[in-house]
């Protein structure tokens, strides 16, 4: 069979959901196009109510699109539903388990939801490899949180779906969990399954995903590999510690200074308009001598507070 180009691709998909007694009537999708690679790592990041479960619900089928098109694995889901849907694996934010399941009942009913037959079931090894081997026979009320979501994202692959969608699947996981999903989340990637990722920690996506969507307020702000996503913050910072702590920010010429903590001060530039050497040059001007410098480069946070806040588009 021939591999589509693309886990998953999103064309014009537009939701509204209809108007309430209490609510109006809400444009949560207003034409999305989205083309996620084949075995990438890919986030999808955006505020609160930017439309990101609404999107991922849509994938999974859990809610009816307004209009566009949307094929799973090169699958329609409205010409061919059963085998877009038998391509993914999604887990959801909320924790839904049942109670009176110990987790390797829990995966077989799932593996039977999915008509796996028994003799291709693994859940031992998927149970193994989210390190639940010794709770396979507890009750998943005995579970902690993380055992939980971890229990849901081994339930999540029990029809071995070249994508997994993962919606804010470390939301509430301490650090130690998290650093343990994301490296079964690397594993499973590495043996070429794609992974949508929705997370607030973006620390994380810029560590993890390779390519990135910002979404708000139902539209793709930008998708683009991580690194140009990075690369389009043209706004660098120096951090000088001068011979002599100071009291006071200096004023250089053209820049825009801050005092830091210890007595030195941080200058911020602009790529595009200057270089290190002429903010150094500058703070030699001013008279003073510098001790030690270091730079510091924009993160993820600065590009999604920049895109997402004085740039949004208009509702
Ligand atoms: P996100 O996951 O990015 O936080 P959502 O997709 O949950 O965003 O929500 C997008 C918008 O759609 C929000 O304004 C939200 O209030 C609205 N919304 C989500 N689900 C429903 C629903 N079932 N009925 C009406 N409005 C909804």
């Amino acid at each position: 069979m021939d591999l589509p180009e693309y886990a998953i691709e999103a064309r014009g998909l537009t939701k509204t959901y209809a108007a309430t007694k209490t609510t109006p009537e809400m444009q949560a999708l207003k034409g999305i196009d989205l083309a996620i690679p084949r075995g990438s790592i890919f986030g999808l990041l955006g505020p609160n109510g930017a439309g990101k479960s609404t999107f991922i619900n849509i994938l999974a089928g859990l809610c009816q699109k307004t209009a566009g098109e949307v094929l799973i694995w090169g699958r329609d889901i409205d010409h061919r539903p059963r085998d877009a849907r038998a391509a993914i694996g999604v887990v959801p934010q909320e924790i839904a388990a049942d109670p009176f399941f110990t987790p390797k009942e829990s995966m077989e009913v799932a593996a039977g939801m999915y008509a796996v037959p028994k003799s291709e079931r693994r859940t031992d090894e998927l149970l193994a490899a989210l390190g639940l081997s010794d709770k396979a026979n507890a009750y998943v009320r005995q579970l902690s949180g993380g055992m939980k979501r971890r229990l849901m994202v081994a339930k999540a692959m029990v029809h071995n779906p070249p994508v997994l969608i993962l919606d804010e699947p470390t939301a509430g996981v301490d650090v130690e969990l998290r650093k343990q999903l994301w490296n079964y989340v690397l594993e499973l990637n590495r043996k070429g399954v794609t992974i949508v990722l929705t997370t607030h920690y973006l620390e994380e996506a810029q560590e993890l995903c390779d390519q990135i969507a910002i979404v708000n307020r139902g539209q793709v702000v930008v998708c683009e590999p991580t690194a140009t996503l990075l690369q389009r913050m043209d706004t660098r910072m120096v951090l000088v510690t001068p011979d002599q702590p100071l009291a006071a920010a200096p004023a250089l010429a053209g820049f825009e200074t801050k005092l830091l903590k210890a007595g030195g001060f941080s200058v911020t530039y602009r790529t595009g308009q200057s270089s290190v050497e002429q903010v150094l040059a500058a703070v030699r001007a001013a008279g003073l001598h510098i001790k030690d410098i270091s730079t510091e480069d924009p993160d993820l946070e600065d590009v999604f507070v920049s895109l997402t806040s004085a740039n949004s588009v208009a509702a």
